[in-house]
């Protein structure tokens, strides 16, 4: 191809070069910038798919951990343990579950509350999803939830019948949660104006 300079170009070609140029600028623009171009499209996959692979690493790596300290407790529980005894337990794993069977039973106290300390430590995961669920607002009034004054509140309440579940929990402003007590839900709802 051979440049001329524009002062050599017909108004005809003058013209056409130039609508070249925007058609070339339009494509640039439409592939990078336009809302929901390839580019655009492919960074934001791209990150999705980098967070989710964060997360997915930082499970992993809280899961071997965990892993670890339960390895690390039965350890020391064995390194404590005589070696006779040890030897004993080994050659004798019925005997060794009835026995934590009937441990169990007779200590249900302790079973209990070894339950709900286990329970309480889930709570916490509970209250972080529900918290990105209702976008850290109260799932009655809808302001802002301020952290340490969070209320994990029963939809259907349990003296209703509610479940002990995530589905059934929802984080409340204390306020709202002290206002509603056992009420029905409907019928607190109502009182907020939220249903007719
Ligand atoms: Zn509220």
């Amino acid at each position: 191809m051979v440049y001329r300079r524009r002062s050599e170009l017909t108004p005809e070609e003058l013209e056409a070069a130039r609508a070249r140029g925007r058609a070339q600028k339009r494509r640039w623009y439409d592939e990078h910038y336009r809302p929901g171009s390839t580019v655009r499209k492919r960074a934001r996959a791209a990150a999705i798919a980098a967070r989710r692979a964060e997360k997915a690493a930082a499970k992993e790596v809280a899961r071997k951990a965990l892993a670890a300290r339960v390895a690390a407790n039965a350890a020391a529980r064995l390194e404590r343990t005589p070696l006779l005894q040890r030897a004993w337990r080994a050659a004798n794993p019925d005997y060794m579950r009835e026995y934590g069977r009937a441990w169990r039973q007779l200590n249900a106290e302790k079973e209990r509350a070894r339950k709900r300390r286990r329970k309480q430590a889930k709570r916490v995961g509970i209250r972080d999803r529900l918290f990105k669920l209702q976008r850290g607002r109260c799932a009655y009034c809808r302001k802002k939830l301020v952290v340490g004054e969070v209320h994990l509140d029963h939809v259907v309440p349990l003296a209703l019948g509610g479940v002990d579940k995530f589905s059934n929990l929802q984080l409340a402003c204390a306020p709202c949660n002290q206002a509603k007590h056992a009420k029905a839900p409907e019928a607190f709802a109502r009182e907020k104006g939220m249903l007719v």
